[in-house]
């Protein structure tokens, strides 16, 4: 969807939406492409991939990423795909980290963590101060089942070397929640949460898999694992900003953290301030958006940095109010799957 009605002074006006919702964190895809094949997220034989020329270049990605920024961005997560795949990924951190003199206040990257153990000293040179690891299980048979990679090892060993560099931090591990899978390990996650400097997150599991298998049954909820983890030390919750989409507790005796994110179970649509750039320059509004905004094709056909704001604000004033997971058949599933979207 492409809009050519003028906006007065876009480059002026903040991105806010018909709800009052002020958009303030944009996720961008680096790459579609991934090496894992995480089963709840790709095929086995992966997706086929976007062509090398519609995916953004670092110049393209930093432009757009300028233009948001000045519209009021204050944090952006660089993700994919698998972000670590693109080997410019150092680079284009070093130049988007160089937009906190425009007002960018928070940086950070959503990686599998299997190619840390390399990169992580380039990302903390170019100026990564945050980060979100994925890591589903400590179990090396069941990571080895669900990514279809045998490399927890080489992650395990990639959170090491990231421990190495102080200024990213801090260390945040992204678990997603699944019944039958996540249940045995809730305590020893609990426990890998106190002995190391890492914040670890359960987010429930979403109907954004690519073989469109989602059952709702499949869902373990923030719930029934904060109750596990309560029940063996009890949690206290640490104050949030309002539009976290997290719920974040420290244990009572003061060591160590851990958050839920629900979706589905407790959504949280109405504070959402995120909107995503796919790898291929297409605006998505909410992760189950069935539109989406096309900034690659204005932007290659030479419009200007206040034609593209204009672009960015009709989208945002189509951000939708919410997502429909739990309206039976009003929900539509999303016309892309997590991977392609950039998680
Ligand atoms: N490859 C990077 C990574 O592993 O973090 C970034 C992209 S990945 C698509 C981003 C996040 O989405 C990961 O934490 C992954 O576990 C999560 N994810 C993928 N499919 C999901 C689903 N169906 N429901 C919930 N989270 C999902």
């Amino acid at each position: 969807m492409t809009t050519t009605r003028p906006i007065d002074r876009p480059m002026e006006q903040p991105l806010v939406d018909t709800y009052r919702r002020r958009i303030e964190d944009l996720r961008i895809s680096v790459t579609d492409r991934c090496n894992f094949r995480c089963q709840y997220c790709m095929p086995a034989e992966g997706l086929p991939w976007l062509p090398t020329a519609k995916v953004l270049s670092d110049d393209e990605i930093v432009r757009l990423a300028t233009i948001f920024v000045r519209l009021g961005i204050k944090e952006i997560r660089v993700t994919g795909g698998e972000p670590t795949v693109r080997p410019s990924l150092p680079n284009i951190v070093r130049r988007l980290s160089a937009l906190k003199d425009e007002g960018l206040q928070s940086l950070s990257i959503t990686t599998n963590g299997v190619l840390l153990d390399k990169m992580a000293g380039r990302l903390a040179e170019a100026g990564l101060t945050r980060i979100n690891v994925s890591l589903d299980t400590l179990v090396q048979q069941k990571f080895h089942r669900i990514t279809r990679r045998d490399c927890l090892a080489r992650v395990l060993h990639g959170l090491e070397i990231l421990e190495q560099y102080p200024t990213i931090r801090p260390i945040k591990i992204n678990a997603v929640a699944m019944k039958n899978f996540t249940e045995e390990e809730i305590l020893d996650f609990a426990r890998l949460a106190r002995t190391k400097p890492y914040l670890i997150r359960f987010i429930e599991y979403m109907p954004l898999d690519a073989d469109g298998t989602w059952r709702r049954e499949q869902v373990l909820t923030g719930r029934e694992i904060f109750e596990v983890m309560n029940a063996w030390k009890p949690l206290v919750p640490v104050p949030t900003g309002r539009s976290s989409t997290s719920r974040v507790y420290r244990f009572a005796d003061g060591i160590g953290e851990v958050g839920f994110i629900n979706p589905v179970s407790e959504p949280f649509c109405a504070t959402c301030n995120r909107i995503r750039l796919t790898a291929d320059g297409q605006i998505r509004t909410c992760l189950f958006s069935i539109d989406e905004w096309d900034l690659s094709g204005p932007m290659r056909a030479g419009a200007s940095d206040d034609e593209l704001a204009t672009i960015m604000h009709r989208a945002i004033s189509h951000k939708e109010l919410k997502h429909k997971i739990n309206e039976g058949a009003a929900f539509q599933r999303a016309s892309r799957s997590m991977s392609q979207i950039g998680g």
